[in-house]
């Protein structure tokens, strides 16, 4: 037989991680070497239970010394470190990181410095520090299989694609909830209605993305880094259907699109199998009953999130890592209900406003600017409050 691949789910309790458990499942191909989640440490523990697993990290500190009282069967990592260890002492041969937000960074940076192959749902990392991780993984040799479904959609159509064949990559988009709104409108909108995605389901935060359309300006710069495509040759399609999720535009003007369920166990299957279509219980797309696939463009006006992203892309160095780190602390300041839908939008912008981009030389000029802007967005969001 095969050897397994040894494999450790990072954020396995979120939505991206449980959905992996689920691939996972009782199959002999993978053996899972670790888990990690930041507070759950019940459902963590249940998980580890269930599937033999015995070392798991919990970056919350409380959360690991509870979690260590109550299960004796296995070893608690703990804090920010402890996620780190787990990564460099799990002998990993695959490691998935469905982590949300920059907190993302260092287990993408430890796994693959160690040479580790990455399968990357936490797409934030390649916003924040893409220049360097991506560097870093050419200099290791390690892989990065992309888990965002439009991305591993755009891998799929790539490959086999001979050099300057491929002109254009175009990333749909769903619109989100609020899709022809106009911004006024957007002023009231409440956080229940942001949470109500009509065609994905998945964790809060990148709901809220999607609901804004900061979800595609960061996907745009992960699509950037991941596929070595310039900016002015990315575009964004709302396509309200999310049955299309990539296409590419060839040198003799055909295109090439990818239509898929819209099941991340897909993606997620794709990028845990070394970018193999392997068989899943998800029933196919029955597109005569569909009917019709529509297409129309992003309004940046009522969605000024898509333009402050592509705006930071370009602008480039830390400007991107910036922008993330204003949006996590909007994102999360309107889910408290401390921020209106349309303040998410002003504080990155002040806050982009009011940081010069620094250029990328050192992981640590990362962690700096990620600390300024968060100060700066908070402040942004008492004075909006
Ligand atoms: P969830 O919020 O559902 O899950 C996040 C996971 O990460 C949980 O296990 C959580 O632990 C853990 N976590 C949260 N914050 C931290 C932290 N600071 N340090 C360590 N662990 C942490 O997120 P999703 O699964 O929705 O998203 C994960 C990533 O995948 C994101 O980058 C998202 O953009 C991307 N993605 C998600 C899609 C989806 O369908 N959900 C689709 C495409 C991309 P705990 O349970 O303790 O909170
Ligand atoms: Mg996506």
């Amino acid at each position: 037989m095969e050897q397994r691949k040894r494999l450790l789910i990072l954020g396995s309790t979120g939505s991206i991680g449980k959905q992996a458990l689920d691939i996972v499942g009782e199959g002999e191909e993978f053996e899972l070497v670790g888990l990690s989640a930041e507070r759950s440490w019940q459902a963590l523990i249940e998980q580890a239970s269930i599937r033999g697993v015995e070392r798991v990290a919990l970056v919350d500190l409380d959360a690991a010394s509870r979690a260590a009282e109550s299960w004796t069967s296995g070893e608690v990592l703990a804090g920010p470190e402890g996620l780190v260890r787990l990564v460099l002492e799990s002998g990993a041969d695959l490691v998935l990181n469905a982590l949300v937000g920059s907190a993302g960074l260092g287990p993408t940076v430890t796994a693959l410095g160690e040479g580790i192959d990455l399968a990357l749902a936490n797409k934030e990392s390649l916003v924040v520090g893409g220049e360097l991780v991506c560097r870093l993984a050419e200099a290791t040799g390690a892989a990065i299989l992309p888990v965002d479904s439009e991305h591993a959609a755009l891998h799929q159509l790539l490959s086999g694609q001979g050099a300057g064949c491929v002109q254009r990559l175009t990333i749909t988009a769903s619109g989100g909830p609020f899709r022809g709104l106009r911004r006024e409108q957007l002023d009231q909108v409440s956080v229940e209605q942001a949470l109500a995605h009509p065609t994905w389901s998945m964790g809060g935060k990148i709901t809220i993305d999607s609901a804004t359309l900061m979800n595609k300006g960061l996907e745009v710069i992960e699509a950037h880094h991941l596929f070595g495509v310039p900016y002015e040759r990315i575009d964004v399609l709302v396509h309200p259907q999310s049955l299309i999720h990539g296409l590419i535009q060839l040198a003799d003007g055909a295109m090439l699109a990818h239509i898929g369920p819209p099941d991340m166990r897909v993606a997620i299957s794709y990028a845990l199998h070394g970018a193999e279509s392997v068989q899943l219980p998800i029933e196919p797309i029955d597109l005569a009953r569909v009917g019709a696939l529509t297409f129309e463009p992003a309004d940046e006006d009522a969605f000024p999130c898509l333009r402050l992203a592509r705006e930071a892309a370009v602008a480039g160095g830390t400007a991107p890592c910036v922008l993330n780190a204003a949006n996590e602390v909007a994102v999360h300041a309107f889910l408290a209900g401390r921020l209106p839908f349309n303040g998410i939008a002003r504080v990155i912008e002040e806050t982009l406003q009011a940081i010069e981009p620094e250029p990328l030389r050192a992981f640590e000029v990362l962690y700096e600017a990620d600390r300024r802007a968060r100060e700066l967005a908070f402040s942004a969001v008492s004075a909006l409050a």
